[in-house]
C-alpha cells in the first residue's frame, strides 16, 4: 500500500463530467489499496474570471483582497470533487489550504510556504478518507488567506508530497507530459520520458508553463520526484527527478518561449563605477522585475545598457527609468515592446560545445534577427521579435533534432 499525491489542474476539473472523471481515478487508486491526497486547481477559467471581476469593481484592488477572492476558486473544486467521490460510494473530505496545515509568508498573491503541518491530512487518511486539498492557497501565522502565485497548485502538491513523505506524486494535466516544446506551438514536439529538475526549472522559468517554476524549485530542494501525465488517458508521463549520468548524454532537452517581453536601452551611460548599481537599485526599489541585462563595451567613456522585462512591467518602469537616466547624465531611454525570448535548455550543454553555433545558424538561415543573447551553464536564450517567436521555435526544434520523427 502506497501513499500517493495526485494533482489535477484546471482543465482536468473544468466541468462536472471531468470532476467525475477525477473522482473515478481517485476511487481506482483507493480500491487498489492506496491512500490518496488529491490537490485540485480552480476549474479552468475561474481564476481569470475572478481577476476580471475584481478589476470591474476596483482599478487597483489590494493584494490581500485578491487572495480572499482567488482562493474561492479552489474551494469550489474541493467541495465538488469530494461530493463526486462520495456519490460514487467512496470516502472523501475536502480541506482548504489552511486546514491542510499550509502556513505561508504574508506576501499576498505570491506567498511562500513557511511551514506545512499536515495533522488533519494524516488523521483523515488514517480514517480511510481521500483528502481533497485546495491548491494555490494557504494562510499566514495570523490566519489570513494567502495564495502562492499563478499555477501555485503545483507547489501545493509538491509541498504536501514532501510533508507526508508520499511514495508517489502525480501531476495530472491536459497534456501527456513535458514535451520538447509546447505542443500547441510545435505540433511535432516529442514527449520527454525523463527530465532533470534543473532542466524543467530552466524551462518553467523561461516560459514553459506546464509546471509552476517555484514548484520545481521546491521539488528539487526537498528531493520530491514526480510524474507529469495526462488526466485524460493512462499513458506514462514524464518523470522529473535528480540528474543521473544517462541524462547528460542529451545535449538539448527542450525549448521554451516567453512572449510579451519588452526591451529597454539606455544610451550613453557614463562608464563609472556605481552607475549600473544606481539604475538597477532604483528599479528594484520600484519592484520592477528585470530579466536579461546586456552592457556594451565602453567607447570613449560611455556605454549602452539594455535589459528586458515583462511587457506588463513597463508601466511601473517608465517614470523611474526616465528619472535615473537624467540623474546619471545618460542619453536616451528607448522602450520597445513586442519582443520575446527563446531558450534552449539541456544539462548536456555543460559537456558539449556547438549549441550556440547551431542555434544562431538556424535562426540566421531562417531570417530571424537576434537582438540579445544570454547564457547559463545549461541554457542559451535569445531575444527576438515576438512576431517571429513561433517560427524561431520550430526552426530551433528541428535544428536540434527534437521532433517526433527524428
Ligand atoms: P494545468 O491547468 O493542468 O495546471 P497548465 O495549463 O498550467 O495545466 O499546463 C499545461 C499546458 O502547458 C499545456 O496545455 C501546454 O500547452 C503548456 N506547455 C507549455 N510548455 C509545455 C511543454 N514543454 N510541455 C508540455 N506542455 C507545455
Ligand atoms: N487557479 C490558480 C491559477 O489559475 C492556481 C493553479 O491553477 O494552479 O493560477
Ligand atoms: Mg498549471
Amino acid at each position: 500500500m502506497a501513499l500517493i499525491v495526485q494533482k489535477f489542474g484546471g482543465t482536468s476539473v473544468g466541468n462536472p463530467e471531468r470532476i467525475r472523471n477525477v473522482a473515478r481515478r481517485v476511487l481506482e487508486t483507493q480500491n487498489a489499496g492506496h491512500s490518496v491526497v488529491v490537490v485540485v486547481s480552480a476549474m479552468s477559467g475561474v481564476t481569470d474570471g475572478l481577476i476580471k471581476l475584481a478589476k470591474e469593481v476596483s482599478p487597483h484592488p489590494t493584494e490581500r483582497e485578491m487572495d480572499v477572492l482567488l482562493a474561492t476558486g479552489e474551494q469550489t473544486t474541493i467541495a465538488l470533487t469530494a461530493m463526486a467521490i462520495n456519490a460514487m460510494g467512496g470516502k472523501a473530505v475536502s480541506l482548504t489550504g489552511a486546514q491542510a496545515g499550509i502556513i505561508t509568508s504574508g506576501v499576498h498573491t505570491k506567498a511562500k510556504i513557511a511551514n506545512l503541518e499536515p495533522h488533519e491530512v494524516r488523521r483523515f487518511l488514517d480514517g480511510g478518507f481521500a483528502c481533497i486539498v485546495a491548491g494555490f492557497q494557504g494562510q499566514t501565522e495570523e490566519g489570513f488567506i494567502t495564495t502562492l502565485g499563478r499555477g501555485g497548485s503545483d507547489l501545493t502538491a509538491i509541498a504536501i508530497a514532501a510533508a507526508v513523505q508520499a511514495d508517489l506524486c502525480e501531476i495530472y494535466t491536459d497534456v501527456d507530459g513535458v514535451y520538447t516544446c509546447d505542443p500547441r506551438i510545435v505540433p511535432d514536439a516529442r514527449k520527454i520520458d525523463v527530465i532533470a529538475y534543473d532542466e524543467l526549472l530552466e524551462m518553467a522559468s523561461s516560459g514553459s508553463k506546464v509546471m509552476q517554476s517555484r514548484s520545481v524549485e521546491f521539488a528539487k530542494k526537498f528531493r520530491v520526484p514526480f510524474e507529469v501525465r495526462s488526466s485524460f488517458n493512462s499513458n506514462r508521463g514524464t518523470i522529473v527527478k535528480e540528474e543521473s549520468i544517462g541524462l547528460e548524454n542529451v545535449v538539448v532537452r527542450g525549448i521554451s518561449i516567453e512572449r510579451r517581453q519588452a526591451k529597454v536601452t539606455i544610451t550613453r551611460v557614463p562608464d563609472n563605477p556605481g552607475t549600473a548599481s544606481r539604475i538597477f537599485t532604483a528599479l528594484a526599489a520600484a519592484h520592477v522585475i528585470i530579466d536579461v541585462i546586456v552592457q556594451n563595451v565602453s567607447v570613449s567613456g560611455s556605454t549602452d545598457i539594455s535589459f528586458t522585462l515583462g511587457a506588463d512591467e513597463l508601466e511601473k518602469l517608465g517614470p523611474v527609468i526616465d528619472r535615473v537616466a537624467a540623474e546619471i547624465g545618460a542619453g536616451e531611454v528607448i522602450k520597445k515592446g513586442g519582443i520575446a525570448k527563446l531558450s534552449v535548455v539541456g544539462i548536456g550543454m555543460r559537456s558539449h560545445s556547438g549549441v550556440a553555433a547551431t542555434l544562431f545558424e538556424c535562426l540566421g538561415n531562417g531570417g530571424v534577427n537576434i537582438q540579445m543573447i544570454s547564457t547559463s551553464e545549461i541554457k542559451i536564450a535569445v531575444i527576438i521579435d515576438e512576431d517571429l517567436i513561433e517560427h524561431a521555435a520550430r526552426l530551433a526544434h528541428a535544428a536540434f533534432g527534437l521532433e517526433k520523427s527524428s
